[in-house]
């Protein structure tokens, strides 16, 4: 498959070309004719599938460009997403000269009102800010011709759809309306009912299951010993970009801390923190400067960053979907990942909710040569200890030895890595 079959000009080509995509990802061959078309468009698919491409090619395509107010919206949950989502129609927009910004909430609002005023063709916001901006009439939603919204379901976890409700009602009734969300709940699905008309819909990985690409597995281990744990196996396989997640901003900046003392350059990044220090943490980490990034489930979406190869769970989430979420960080655009969940014995009902989500028991593991201090099999009965220690010495699962947890993420990958 390649982008010259798609329906884009020639200019939105180039624009590609320079990004470096060589082929569309599937979200992208699937969605970008149906967004040209002009009918409204739903896609299942996760942050890490190409989708913000998706959307933004055809759209910017679509779009008149006049002046008097932005003609595409999006609309999206974090200041991250809207970061990343202004990189890539930025990147587009150079080559066909449209003007894209964004509006989110924590900094001042007077760069954003000159950036509305000097003239925008796509607008990218989070919900509150948008609104303020409205109420004061900053900002004039009247030419909306195309209204995105992204991760449906997490602005509806978060509790933005109040808000989102309210956006609508100031936009043109006659428009095109694309809505993306990584999971489909009844509740996204009530919303696409209520605000899209007769949508199309792709999907690209089938809804609540983990990208394939990633290997997944749990540690056993005491909570006592997580930190021992996290900075050994950083330590002993020597990785280098590692997303770190915890549960709540106190733990992800104790564990920064804790790495940080163990020689690990680190940074966190919650909602505590602010817009400044996140974007700080973020370039640290995207220029390699640090070697991980601790950070929670809110903040999770927002980290769009190449490379990463390990996601390690610190403490697993309490919403399975989250683990889907925070795993998909890695083994982005068709590359592999892999993800490593710390198990504390209080986690376990956190552990078979999320197999529950995937639909597949995840494998668990030893790391071999670390000096566990407790008993750390899984006291599980429906889960057969696969990782035994014998005289000190941790021994990993052999293939085929037909237990139930040994088995790969469902994928039938052998356990070498
Ligand atoms: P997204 O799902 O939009 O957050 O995109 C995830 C990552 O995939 C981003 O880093 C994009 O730059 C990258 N990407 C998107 N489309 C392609 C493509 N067709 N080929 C290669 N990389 C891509």
């Amino acid at each position: 498959m390649s982008f010259d079959n798609l329906g884009l000009e020639p200019r939105l080509l180039q624009a590609v070309a320079s990004m470096g995509y060589t082929a569309p990802t599937p979200i992208q061959s699937g969605a970008i004719p149906l967004v040209l078309s002009g009918c409204d468009v739903v896609g299942c698919a996760q942050t890490g599938t190409g989708k913000t491409a998706a959307f933004v090619l055809p759209t910017l395509q679509n779009i008149s460009a006049k002046p008097g107010g932005p003609r595409a919206l999006v609309v999206t949950p974090t200041r991250e997403l809207c970061l990343q989502i202004v990189e890539v129609a930025t990147a587009v927009g150079r080559h066909t000269r449209h003007r894209v910004g964004a509006v989110y909430g924590g900094v001042g609002y007077e760069p954003q009102r000159k950036a509305i005023r000097r003239g925008l063709d796509m607008l990218v916001a989070t919900p509150g800010r948008l609104l303020d901006l409205a109420g004061q009439r900053d900002v004039d939603l009247s030419h909306v011709e195309v209204l995105i919204l992204d991760e449906a379901d997490r602005m509806l976890d978060q509790g933005f759809w109040p808000d989102v409700r309210r956006i609508i009602a100031l936009l043109p009734k006659d428009r095109q309306t694309l809505l993306f969300s990584a999971t489909m709940t009844p509740d996204v699905l009530k919303i696409i009912g209520d605000t899209l008309r007769a949508p199309q819909r792709i999907d690209v990985a089938p809804p609540n299951r983990p990208i394939e690409a990633i290997e997944q597995s749990v540690f056993p281990v005491a909570g006592t010993q997580k930190n021992d744990l996290l900075t050994t196996i950083i330590k002993q396989q020597g990785l280098e970009r590692v997303l770190v997640f915890t549960r709540t901003k106190h733990r992800a900046d104790r564990v920064a801390a804790t790495l940080g003392a163990a020689g690990i350059r680190s940074a966190a990044i919650h909602g505590n923190r602010s817009q400044s220090q996140r974007v700080r943490a973020l370039d640290e980490f995207k220029r390699g400067h640090c070697k991980v990034l601790v950070a929670t489930d809110i903040v999770s979406r927002g980290i769009d960053v190449e490379g990463i190869s390990h996601v390690i769970n610190y403490d697993l989430p309490n919403v399975p979907e989250d683990y889907v979420h925070r795993i998909g960080r890695t083994a982005r655009a068709g590359k592999s990942g892999i993800a490593f969940s710390l198990l504390a014995p209080e986690d376990h009902e956190q552990l078979r909710d999320i197999e529950k989500t995937i639909g597949s028991v995840i494998v668990c593991e030893d790391l071999p040569g670390f000096h566990y201090r407790d008993h750390r099999i899984v006291p599980d009965p429906q889960r057969p200890a696969v990782a035994v220690k014998i005289q000190g010495q941790s021994k990993r699962p052999t293939a085929g030895s037909g237990q139930r947890g040994n088995r790969r993420g469902g994928n039938g990958r052998s356990g070498n890595r």
